[in-house]
C-alpha cells in the first residue's frame, strides 16, 4: 500500500515513510492509493475479534512495511484494558470503547473516552506514540516534538509519548487559560521525556511560536522538530477500528446497518467514519454535528465552503470543535471530486487564498448523497437541554460535545433496524462547569483522578517569545 497527496504532485510513499510526517510536500493530505475493500466473509470473521484484533486486521490492510508479528504487538501493547480503563460503571474496559445503550437496539453512545486524558484522542494518540517510538528505533534516530495546546490535544500527546527514550515533548499553553483539572493532568506529568511551557499570552500566541519555529528550516532539521497534527494519516487510520468495532457491538449480523452521529471539528474523527463506509462497512449514514462553528454544516447543507477568520471563530462550551476551518476536509473533497487532484489544488488555491468554494448545482454536490452525509449543529442552550434530556430520560450524564452529537442525531431519525450510535469523545467530567449548569450537578470524578490537582507540576513560564524559546529547545534537545 502506498500513500499519495490530495494535490497529486508528490511520491507514492509506504506508510512508515508518511508516519512521522505531516502535510505532503506539495501541500497536500496523505491518503491511500486505494481504499482496500472488506468482504463479507471477513466482516463474519472480524465480529467476534478482540479490539487489538479487529485493529490488527484492520491496519494490515494499510501498513505493509511493518512486520506482521511486530504490528501486532504494537497493537496489543496498546490496546489494553489498563489503558483505556475510565469505562462507565457496569461496562467493560477490556471492550475498549464500550456501547452504552440508552434505547435497546435503536440508540447507543459509543464510549471513545475512556483513555487516559478522558477523551477520544487518545484513541489514535496512544497508538501514534508506540508508532513512532518503534520507527526511530528501526532507524535509529530521535523526534522532539512541539505543539500548541488548549487542552485536548497536547494532554493527549503528552500521555501517548511519556517515557519514550526517543520521543521528547515540548507542549506549549496559554498560562492561566485552562481549568486547574486540565492544568493538572498536563503539568502532573513529571517524566523527564516531557516539558511544560506555559505562555505568558493566549492559545494563539503559543500557535504563533509554534509556527515561527516551524518556519525556521534549518533550525527545525538541526533539531530534529516534529508535531502530531490533527492530520497525520496514522491517526486517521486508528480511528477507522472503532466505527468496525461499535457496528459489530450494536448487529448481530453483517445484513444490517448502522448510523453514527459525530461530533466534529476538523472532520478527524467523521473521515475516519467515510473511510470505513468506503471499505464496505455497513453504515447506513454519517451524521456530521458542529457547534456554533459550523462550517462544516454549512457546507452538507448548501455545498459552500467557507473557512472563517479567527475573528469569527467563537469559544463555546464545546471548546474541542471550535474551529475556523477543517483541516481534515481536503480528504473528503478528494474522493467527492473522484480523487482528482486538480481540482482539488484549484479549490484549495481559493481557500488559501482566503475565499469559499461553492460546489452547489456541480454533480459533486450532487453524489454528497451517495457519501450517506447529513448534517446539523447546536447552540450552548441545546447542548445543557439535551444534556439535561439524557440525564433524565436514561439517567446518563454525558458532556457538551457528545451532547452536541445526540442533539444532531435525534434531528434525524433512522428507519426501524436501524441503530444510531453516538460517538462519546469525552468524559462529562472534564466539562464539570456545563454539567453544573445543565444539571445543578458534577459528575464523580474516576477514583484515580481525585485530587491530581494536588500533585507536583513540572511547568516552565515563559513569554511568546520566539528567539527565548529556540533557546529553551536547544538547551533540552
Ligand atoms: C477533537 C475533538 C472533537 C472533534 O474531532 P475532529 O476529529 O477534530 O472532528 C470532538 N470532541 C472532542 C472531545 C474532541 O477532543
Amino acid at each position: 500500500m502506498r500513500y499519495l497527496s490530495t494535490r497529486g504532485g508528490s511520491p507514492a510513499l509506504p506508510f512508515c515513510d508518511i508516519l512521522l510526517g505531516g502535510l505532503a510536500p506539495d501541500g497536500g493530505l496523505y491518503l491511500p492509493e486505494t481504499y482496500p475493500q472488506v468482504s463479507r466473509a471477513e466482516l463474519d470473521a472480524w465480529r467476534e475479534l478482540s479490539y487489538a484484533d479487529l485493529a490488527f486486521a484492520i491496519l494490515s490492510k494499510y501498513v505493509d512495511d511493518i512486520a506482521a508479528a511486530d504490528l501486532k504487538a504494537l497493537l496489543d501493547q496498546t490496546y489494553t484494558a489498563q489503558t483505556y480503563g475510565f469505562a462507565r460503571p457496569g461496562d467493560d474496559p477490556a471492550e475498549i470503547t464500550p456501547l452504552h445503550w440508552l434505547q435497546p437496539g435503536e440508540l447507543a453512545l459509543l464510549e471513545l473516552s475512556n483513555g487516559p486524558t478522558l477523551a477520544f484522542k487518545d484513541m489514535a494518540m496512544q497508538l501514534l506514540g508506540n508508532l513512532f517510538e518503534y520507527v526511530l528505533e528501526k532507524r535509529g534516530e530521535t523526534l522532539n516534538i512541539l505543539g500548541a495546546t488548549s487542552g485536548d490535544t497536547g494532554s493527549a500527546a503528552e500521555y501517548a509519548m511519556r517515557g519514550k527514550p526517543r520521543i521528547k515533548v515540548f507542549m506549549l499553553s496559554p498560562y492561566g487559560k485552562m481549568s486547574a483539572f486540565q492544568r493538572a493532568q498536563m503539568y502532573s506529568l513529571t517524566d523527564d521525556n516531557i516539558f511544560n511551557i506555559a505562555i505568558t499570552g493566549m492559545f494563539d500566541d503559543a500557535q504563533d511560536v509554534v509556527k515561527a519555529v516551524s518556519n525556521d528550516a534549518g533550525f527545525k532539521a538541526k533539531y530534529r522538530i516534529g508535531a502530531v497534527n490533527s492530520i497525520n494519516w496514522a491517526r486517521i487510520l486508528a480511528q477507522i477500528v472503532y466505527y468496525f468495532k461499535g457496528y459489530f457491538a450494536a448487529t448481530r449480523s453483517n445484513d444490517e446497518q448502522v448510523a453514527f452521529s459525530v461530533p466534529s471539528g476538523n472532520f478527524g474523527n467523521i473521515c475516519a467514519g467515510h473511510i470505513a463506509r468506503q471499505m464496505g462497512l455497513p453504515i447506513a449514514q454519517l451524521v456530521l454535528a458542529t457547534n456554533e462553528n459550523d462550517v462544516l454544516d454549512e457546507f452538507f447543507r448548501t455545498g459552500v465552503y467557507r473557512p472563517r477568520s479567527t475573528a469569527e471563530t467563537r469559544v463555546t462550551s464545546s471548546p474541542s470543535m471550535d474551529i475556523s476551518k477543517a483541516s481534515n476536509f481536503e480528504r473528503f473533497i478528494f474522493d467527492l471530486v473522484g480523487r482528482d487532484a486538480a481540482v482539488v489544488r484549484q479549490l484549495w488555491q481559493q481557500v488559501e487564498g482566503g475565499s469559499a468554494f461553492d460546489l452547489s448545482g456541480t454533480p459533486y454536490f450532487e453524489s454528497l448523497r451517495r457519501f450517506g452525509f447529513v448534517s446539523g449543529k447546536s447552540c450552548h442552550a441545546e447542548r445543557l437541554a439535551t444534556i439535561k434530556t439524557a440525564y433524565e430520560r436514561y439517567g446518563v450524564m454525558i458532556d457538551p460535545h457528545s451532547a452536541d452529537a445526540l442533539k444532531v442525531a435525534w434531528e434525524h431519525p433512522q428507519p426501524a433496524g436501524v441503530p444510531m450510535l453516538v460517538l462519546e469523545t469525552a468524559q462529562p467530567v472534564k466539562f464539570a462547569e456545563t454539567l453544573h449548569e445543565a444539571l445543578g450537578q458534577t459528575p464523580k470524578r474516576p477514583a484515580a483522578l481525585a485530587g491530581i490537582e494536588n500533585l507536583p507540576q513540572k511547568v516552565e513560564v515563559m513569554a511568546p517569545d520566539v528567539a527565548a524559546i529556540k533557546a529553551y529547545l536547544a538547551a533540552h534537545i
